[in-house]
């Protein structure tokens, strides 16, 4: 599999990877296709997943830009089009509390002010006509350990306070009867407004409004090599583009070297899903599996599962720690064994779909929007596996600064990434961090 901290490009013309949404999703829109000659371009965008799908959009719609996307493989093919479809009102790592103490409280209101309107501009898209599996909402965090509940209580309450924001205490008991019967779970907080969604639809979505726009998706086209300079020239296998200003939409499948404004600045980890065979009726009936919400635990190293509309469990966790290791069975397997402790009845269940995707991790916890000095190469990335709704807030944000308007004064559009420390060692510091993080999730 592409390994973004080895190699210097992500294929071209790949095809999708073999998950459950590739295969229910249908066929994917029209697109220009690849690019054969050589073009003039004021904006150009490398990567057509929701990041850049988003800037495209809305520099078109917003701003009257017109701008071209380049695309390796295929719209959606790294993270967008394999993601568990979380819709919820965060992005990042870092907790609100933190923020707090870090930036003060206008800042932090600030931030949950943009993750909120992410979810909002998702909404607001999906309302003008796209077909993508919404479920029921609700978003239940799971305490995977008693003591884990007071902590989920007081985020409860410090959510309600700030932010008005209506979250729901379940006791074990409620969380059984009510929602599922997870033998992992001390209890729950349940927030009312996340939901699940079919995510390569929704890309699907915003490339037909896009192209609708009058923006221009080339598909197998990926940029192998950049000049930069007063006009940028963008190298492609079968056309070279010069830009005036360019957008590196690529997220954690940026390719190694591609860029010295964002080199050595995010670490790329996989996030490894399986999809079950769909569950009987008695199987539903013996686990209490009442509810579609969306479900996440309090681990360090998290597990996340739903319900999908075909009676099928999607459940998510860390993958292997490099390309090469992805495709290893044991990491779906392991997954499947975590899915049958949480539900013992489902014992004789099968897995129908695994596939990952490099997730893109920040050394600060928070994604960043940002550009170099000259004003003509711009980035979003950093999401941290939280970027469903935040990554289309942050193309937005994006499209302003490419036009030249504000945005909000804050960390997550004021600042540059951080820089990786001994940046060459990322994977050794995250071999730590997933044996720090078994260690914290078992005993503490
Ligand atoms: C398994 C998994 C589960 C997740 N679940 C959730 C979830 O439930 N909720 C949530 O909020 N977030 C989730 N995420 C994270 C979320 O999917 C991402 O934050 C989001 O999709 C990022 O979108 P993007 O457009 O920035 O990047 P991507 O969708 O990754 O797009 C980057 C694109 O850039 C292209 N590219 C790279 N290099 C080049 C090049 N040189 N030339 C041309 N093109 C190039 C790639 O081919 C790729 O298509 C999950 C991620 C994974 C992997």
């Amino acid at each position: 599999m592409y390994d973004p901290l080895h190699d210097k490009s992500p294929g071209c013309g790949e095809k999708y990877p073999d998950s459950y949404w590739a295969n229910i999703s249908g066929t994917a829109p029209d697109n220009e296709g690849v690019l054969t000659q050589d073009i003039d371009v004021d904006v150009a965008i490398i990567g057509a997943g929701y990041t850049g799908l988003s800037c495209a959009l809305h520099l078109a719609r917003e701003h009257g830009i017109k701008a071209h996307i380049l695309e390796a493989n295929q719209t959606a093919w790294g993270c967008s089009g394999r993601n568990a479809g979380f819709i919820l009102k965060s992005s990042g790592r870092k907790s609100f509390s933190t923020m707090q103490k870090q930036w003060g409280e206008e800042v932090m209101r600030g931030i949950y002010h943009e993750m909120e309107a992410g979810v909002q501009t998702v909404n607001d898209l999906i309302g003008e006509g796209i077909d993508c599996d919404v479920q029921d909402l609700g978003y239940i965090k799971v305490a995977h350990k008693k003591n884990k509940l007071k902590e989920l209580v007081d985020l409860a309450k410090l959510q309600k306070e700030m932010f008005g924001y209506d979250v729901q205490i379940l006791s074990k008991d409620e969380l059984n009867q009510q929602y599922m019967d997870d033998h992992n779970a001390y209890g729950a907080i349940r927030y009312q407004d996340g939901f699940g969604l079919n995510p390569l639809k929704l890309a699907w979505g915003y490339q037909r409004f896009a192209r609708k726009a009058g923006v221009r998706i080339h598909c197998s086209t990926p940029v192998t090599d950049w000049q930069e300079g007063k006009q940028h020239q963008l190298i492609t296998p079968l056309g070279i583009v010069k830009a005036k200003k360019v957008v590196i939409a690529t997220n954690g499948y940026t390719p190694k070297n591609f860029n010295n404004l964002v080199a050595d600045r995010t670490l790329p980890v996989l996030s490894q899903i399986i999809v079950t065979e769909p569950l009987s009726d008695d199987q539903i009936a013996a686990c209490n599996f009442l509810t579609s919400n969306v479900v996440m635990d309090t681990r360090a190293l998290k597990y996340y599962y739903r319900k999908l509309p075909d009676n099928r469990l999607l459940f998510g966790g860390r993958g292997a720690i490099t390309g090469k290791g992805a495709e290893d069975p044991y990491y779906a397997n392991r997954l499947l064994s975590v899915l049958k402790t949480s539900f013992p009845p489902l014992q004789s269940l099968n897995i129908a779909y695994a596939w990952s995707g490099w997730i893109c991790m920040a050394l600060d916890d928070l994604p960043h929007i940002y550009q170099n000095e000259a004003n003509n190469v711009f980035y979003s990335m950093g999401y941290c596996g939280s970027g469903v709704s935040f990554s289309v807030q942050a193309g937005k944000r994006l499209a302003e600064k490419v036009a030249e308007k504000a945005v909000p004064h804050l960390p997550l559009y004021d600042s540059a990434l951080p820089k990786f420390p001994l940046a060459p060692l990322r994977r050794v510091g995250q071999w730590g961090y997933f044996h720090y993080g078994k260690i914290k999730d078992t005993w503490f």
